[in-house]
């Protein structure tokens, strides 16, 4: 078969047009991305190899080797895992098949600065090869089959893909080096390279193709280390790997689980928004491994949905190395790994919560993933309690998060309801009328704005005792709560006649247009504003809900 030529997509163009043109600041960044896909291939090869050893027979101890050449000015990172055929490197190499590409291409701006912040979090991955090369050539052989194939691109919106012969087993990733990026063949500065971003990689890292060469970094899985001896930043260089993500973990928890079952567990909470955190599939993106084997990133029921924003892995000693994805989903030593997961993240989110200092790191994850961890508070009864702990609100009360023993703490006498409005965005929600009657008592409303606050309310229902009600229903009593100031006491008040007959009136012109009219309390400033009767739906969910019908 002759070369096939073929266009990136559109995407894909883009971004390579900004990892050329702006000035990312750490271009060595690219072999940590190199070596991670090369780790990632040999890892899922391991994977396959448990079922059909000949996959990896022929060449069975899994490496990844860098090899520079002077002359020709090329870097190789070479890898003998899984490899790619021709389909592989189409889709792999030409697109983004990462789930939230298009939630991250809407948010580019135009404007470089904030764009490579933004490529920053969400990562270029492969492509970053492009920010020192002129030219990248990929050959590739799938394990199981006999075609090799080689990709080739200058990174300028097309790249060609043709048969290649005699190519092992594996993936070569072949760098033509910019004329100023000759430092990358640089042995030392490899090696530096290697250390400071790669040491965690747990198979060798090898310079050179003699024999003896010698391994790079320690190649030994980060944990299975003991906590005391690895340092932040490799836990941090260990997480860009690990969840394929590019902030620093807000939250890093390392622990073994010892006794009926064993078990251990490094997981990261980010500190930067996933872009794929509100996918409809709500898959966590926590890898499994049994006895140091990667097994797979898709073990449903290893961490509840509200916990999908933790990365990291979880090492497990009970399972059977031949257990099969799909028998995964239902063996109770998963539940109990999953029981030991929430108990621990919990445990230390609420550590967090509760401890003064840390009010504002706390308010940091809240504001990224307490949307997620809403969901658990209908999910989760069994965690309900602590989950309810943990939640922080925007309010009239207060500036900044407020807890619910806040809200409680400021109770006022006569009040026996946690009162709340639920809209769009903070800023209208502050301007409501619904709300004028509260703030002229003094009377605390939470500012609700996350869909799912539409969810939790009814299932959740109460808290101490206290009944959650909505400010723009028709059962919202204030008649018991005495006003803090009540200038209209010396105004001269309408009698109640006059109010009955106008709104009689009203109910006469509006007649099947509304339910009812009524006289109340809630309002200071705004003549009228529309509520939702006891029993009906909240006027924000039907909201919400006739968008979703479109
Ligand atoms: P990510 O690693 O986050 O998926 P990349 O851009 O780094 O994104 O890589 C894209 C895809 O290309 C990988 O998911 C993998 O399927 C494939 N790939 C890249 N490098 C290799 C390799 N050395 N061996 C096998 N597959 C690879
Ligand atoms: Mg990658």
């Amino acid at each position: 078969m002759s070369e096939e030529r073929l266009s990136f997509q559109a995407e894909v163009s883009r971004l390579l047009d900004m990892v050329a043109h702006s000035l990312y600041s750490e271009k060595e960044v690219f072999l940590r991305e190199l070596i991670s896909n090369a780790s990632d291939a040999c890892d899922r090869l391991r994977y396959a190899a448990l079922t059909q050893p000949e996959l990896s027979a022929d060449d069975p101890d899994l490496k990844i080797r860098l090899v520079t050449d002077a002359d020709a000015k090329t870097l190789t990172v070479a890898d003998n895992g899984v490899g790619m055929n021709r389909e592989d490197l189409i889709e792999n190499l030409g697109t983004i098949a990462r789930s939230g590409t298009a939630a991250f291409m809407n948010k580019l701006t135009g404007d470089d600065k904030k764009d490579v912040g933004l490529i920053g979090q969400f990562g270029v991955g492969f492509y970053s090869a492009f920010m020192v090369s002129t030219r990248v050539e990929v050959l590739s052989r799938k394990a199981g089959e006999s075609q090799g194939w080689r990709w080739v691109s200058d990174g300028r919106g097309e790249f060609t893909v043709s048969e290649a012969d005699d190519v092992a087993r594996g993936t070569r990733v072949v760098l033509h080096l910019k004329d100023d990026e000759g430092e990358f063949l640089d042995e030392q500065r490899l090696r530096r390279i290697v250390q400071k971003y790669s040491d965690h990689i747990a198979l060798p890292i090898l310079l050179g193709t003699g024999d003896d060469a010698q391994a790079l970094n320690k190649a030994s899985a980060l944990w299975t280390r003991s906590r005391n001896e690895i340092t932040p930043d490799e836990y941090k260089e260990f997480y860009h790997h690990v969840g394929h993500a590019f902030d620093d973990p807000w939250l890093t928890l390392h622990w073994r689980a010892e006794g009926k079952i064993e078990y251990t567990s490094l997981l990261f909470v980010p500190s930067a928004k996933p872009f794929d955190l509100f996918n409809p599939d709500r898959r966590h993106r926590v890898k499994l491994y049994v006895k140091r084997v990667f097994i797979t990133d898709e073990a449903e029921g290893l961490v509840p949905p509200y916990l999908r924003f933790l990365r990291g892995v979880v090492d497990s000693e009970d399972l059977p190395l031949n257990i099969s994805r799909e028998m995964l989903q239902h063996n109770p030593m998963l539940a109990k790994i999953r029981a030991g997961i929430v108990r621990r993240v919990l445990g230390d989110l609420t550590k967090k919560a509760e401890d003064p200092e840390q009010a504002d790191s706390y308010a940091e994850f809240w504001e990224n993933f307490g949307a997620v961890l809403k969901e658990g508070l209908y999910e989760d009864y069994e965690h309900r309690e602590q989950l309810t702990k943990l939640m922080r609100f925007r309010s009239t009360g207060a500036e900044g998060l407020v807890s619910l023993d806040d809200y409680i703490g400021r109770m006022k006498e006569g009040q026996d309801a946690i009162f709340h409005i639920t809209g769009d965005d903070i800023e209208s929600l502050r301007r409501s009328p619904q709300i004028e009657g509260f703030k002229a008592r003094g009377v605390e409303v939470l500012l609700l704005t996350d869909p799912v606050d539409e969810f939790w309310i009814p299932s959740v229902a109460e808290y101490q005792g206290k009944k959650f009600k909505s400010v723009t229903r028709g059962g919202a009593d204030l008649s018991r709560i005495k006003a803090e100031s009540e200038p209209e006491k010396d105004q001269e008040k309408p009698a109640e006649n006059d109010l009955g007959s106008l709104v009689a009136a009203i109910k006469l012109t509006l007649a099947e247009a509304v339910k009812d009219v009524r006289i109340s309390e809630r309002l200071t400033d705004s003549p009228v504003c529309l509520v939702a009767d006891e029993g009906d739906m909240d006027m924000h969910l039907e909201r919400l809900l006739k968008q979703h019908r479109q």
